[in-house]
């Protein structure tokens, strides 16, 4: 679909998902504004993006309030400013709270006035350790609230709770997606999570350290699909949540494994201490949103060979 003549407002425009999703929409053509505080988030990422005419950015905390638009109207508007790997729990976990709280409500606000299509990003943590497997999006959840984790999980949950209050009591035309562990090129080299982290390590033959025994599960999905999963469900999708990822599912372990074997790393594994409530098993259903047409297409192979170019290429 062409965009051409659309405003796209995108929050969070500096970091990972959100600098590849507002790439998508400058490709089709549209007009996209961001704003970031760079609080996980890169400059090189806004440079990238101010290659195209049609971006424009500002600095800003959503959370003291937005800049003044003037006359310019939102068509979209993307909630996608949130810190998101597990270590920001620890280091920035009030920042974490007010970006998805009180920044939130100041987009759906502008939305409100703007009779703009809102997108909020979740994500799988709202089923804590999940009893049910795969997850499909009616299952409520099993969120520790006072957990090490519940800064990011209860907030993400208090999001999309604001996101349906705001269409029932407004008529806000909401989206919600809960995005399951996404990887790719522009994460941060320390930025603590697994893939970044196992890259890294193999490229440097250190060892690869692996939380507990490695038999915990995750379905990683390479970012370029996770945007296009995105944009199925900002244009297509109704307001129940989606889950968007990719199914294929992978033990630590042999995330490890792969990863060495891929990269023809000498690195060994070593196991250390598992974090509290760190979930056991994760794998999204997906059928939600194939049924909008969505289809994850690049494999695991392929997004490692992809994002470890990136990092080989970072550190030069
Ligand atoms: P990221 O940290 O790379 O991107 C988030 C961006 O938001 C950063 O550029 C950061 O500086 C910005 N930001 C944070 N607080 C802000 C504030 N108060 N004002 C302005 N900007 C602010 O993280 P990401 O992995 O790209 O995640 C993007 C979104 O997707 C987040 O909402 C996250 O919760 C969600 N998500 C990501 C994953 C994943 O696997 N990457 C999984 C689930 C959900
Ligand atoms: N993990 C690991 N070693 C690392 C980083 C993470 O074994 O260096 C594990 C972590 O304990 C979890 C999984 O990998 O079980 C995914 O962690 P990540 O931080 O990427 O995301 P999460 O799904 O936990 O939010």
């Amino acid at each position: 679909m062409d965009h051409k003549g659309k405003n796209f407002l995108i929050a969070g425009a500096a970091g990972f998902v959100p600098s590849t999703v507002a790439q998508l929409y400058l490709d089709k053509g549209a007009t996209v504004y961001g704003l970031d505080n760079f609080i996980t988030g890169s400059k090189s990422n806004i440079e990238l993006l101010s290659k195209y005419e049609n971006f424009h950015f500002t600095e800003c905390d959503i959370t003291h309030g937005l800049p003044d638009f003037g006359d310019i109207k939102f068509h979209y508007i993307l909630s996608l400013a949130s810190p998101a790997s597990p270590i920001d729990f620890k280091v920035i976990p009030l920042e974490i709270m007010t970006v998805n709280s009180i920044g939130t409500q100041n987009l759906l606000e502008l939305a409100k006035d703007h009779g703009a299509r809102f997108l909020e990003a979740s994500t799988s943590e709202v089923y804590g350790d999940p009893e049910i497997h795969p997850q499909t999006e009616d299952y409520v959840g099993h969120v520790n609230p006072i957990g090490p984790r519940s800064c990011y999980d209860e907030a993400k949950r208090y999001a999309e709770a604001l996101t349906m209050t705001y269409r029932r009591k407004y008529n806000v035309d909401t989206k919600i997606i809960r995005i399951f562990n996404t990887y790719g090129p522009r994460m941060r080299p320390d930025d603590g999570r697994v893939i970044p982290n196992f890259i890294n390590q193999a490229l440097e033959g250190r060892d690869i350290t692996v939380y507990g025994d490695g038999s915990q599960t995750r379905s990683f999905c390479y970012v370029t699909d996770l945007a296009n999963a995105i944009d199925h469900v900002l244009m297509l999708g109704d307001h129940m949540p989606y889950n968007i990822g990719n199914p294929d599912e992978y033990s630590i372990k042999e995330t490890g494994e792969l990863i060495v074997d891929a990269l023809d790393s000498s690195s060994k594994l070593t196991y250390q201490e598992l974090p509290k409530d760190d979930p056991k098993r994760r794998r999204p259903d997906i059928n939600r949103v194939m049924k909008l047409g969505y289809l994850p297409k690049v494999t695991f192979a392929e997004g490692i060979e992809r994002t470890a170019k990136f990092f080989r290429e970072y550190k030069k």
